[in-house]
């Protein structure tokens, strides 16, 4: 029987904790009665630096249930790093993992079917958002401008795959081996490879709490998603100068015709505009190159993407 790992990140999570660890603990006793899933089975709750009860709540979870473990990271590092600690802690005791948001947006009814494709062979099987009726308008048509903008530059992501998915010990032991700082996991798995399969469920509202992906966060997870994955932007860049480029020649010859034919004039809308324009995109070009050697800097500094302060397990 394999043992199944069920990873929660969960940053400043008091409110849904309580309901969420009794939804996942009555749903692992279920698998477990049904034979489906093995005697060490775990939830494993990862606590990213959180700065209310949510620790406290783990532990004391921890010690009222064995199927219960926590891990306590030294401090806030974001849902993907807190995730990737979550999973690569897992590896070691598990055969398989699911990981989770602790709000109990996406439907844990879908464990079920994740299981059954994984007994059909697939390593790692993405839980799929079937509809977004529940999320706000602004959310979901942010969220489906980018899965679409991602595609459009080139990065192979799961359309409408957050990070609900299961992934098998083999799966977790290769993505061990990814060793980039820039961490974007919906990025990184589908590069896993193996056979792998989809499943779809309805994601529901969020039953407590508020959603700790402020708009601030969310661009620039898209922006590093972007920029740690597609070399794209700075092509466009080329591009982009190398028409404004052509369009200046043809505008030198039309302003050396201008003055052969002696209509010159003072000529200084033409050549202001020209300069913010050319100024602006100099800037902007500037920027995604920076973004790009940011990105190289942080690299090769090869800092930990986490650290671990505390963990518990029976
Ligand atoms: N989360 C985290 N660290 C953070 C921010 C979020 O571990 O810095 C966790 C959070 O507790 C939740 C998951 O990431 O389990 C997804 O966050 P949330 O539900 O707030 O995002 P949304 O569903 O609104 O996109
Ligand atoms: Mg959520």
């Amino acid at each position: 029987m394999k043992t199944l790992y069920i990873v929660v990140p969960c940053y400043n999570e008091e409110e849904v904790l309580p309901e969420t660890a009794k939804r996942l603990t009555e749903k692992l006793a279920r698998l477990r009665d049904e034979n489906r899933i093995g005697a060490d089975s775990r939830i494993l709750f990862v606590d990213d630096g959180s700065r209310d009860q949510t620790w406290a709540i783990i532990s004391a979870l921890h010690a009222a249930h064995t199927d219960i473990a926590g891990l306590k990271l030294s401090r806030n590092r974001g849902h993907q790093n807190a995730l990737l600690a979550g999973l690569m802690t897992a590896k070691e005791y598990c055969d398989l993992s699911i990981s989770l948001d602790a709000d109990l947006q996406d439907d844990i009814d879908a464990i079920d079917r994740m299981l059954e494709e994984h007994e059909k062979g697939s390593e790692i099987v993405y839980g799929v958002r079937s509809k977004r009726e529940t999320d706000s308008w602004f959310k979901r048509s942010t969220a489906q401008f980018f899965y679409k903008l991602m595609k459009a530059l080139g990065v192979d992501i799961v359309y409408n795959h957050a990070d609900y998915r299961l992934m098998s010990r083999r799966a977790l032991d290769e993505l061990s081996h990814f060793e980039e700082c820039n961490l974007f996991l919906r990025g990184i798995v589908p590069l896993i490879g193996f056979k792998w399969s989809t499943v779809e469920y309805e994601r529901s509202e969020r039953f407590a709490g508020e959603s700790k992906y402020p708009l601030k966060k969310m661009l620039s997870f898209a922006f590093d998603g972007i920029t740690s994955f597609s070399v794209k932007p700075i092509r466009i860049i080329t591009s982009l100068g190398f028409i404004i480029f052509l369009c200046s020649i043809l505008a030198l010859l039309y302003f050396f015709f201008v003055k052969l034919f002696g209509y010159t004039v003072p000529g200084w809308t033409g050549t202001i505009s020209s300069i913010w324009m050319i100024g602006g995109i100099q800037l902007l070009s500037l920027g995604v190159i920076g973004e790009y050697v940011g990105k190289i800097y942080k690299e090769v500094k090869k800092r930990p993407k986490f650290i671990v302060e505390n963990f518990l397990n029976h």
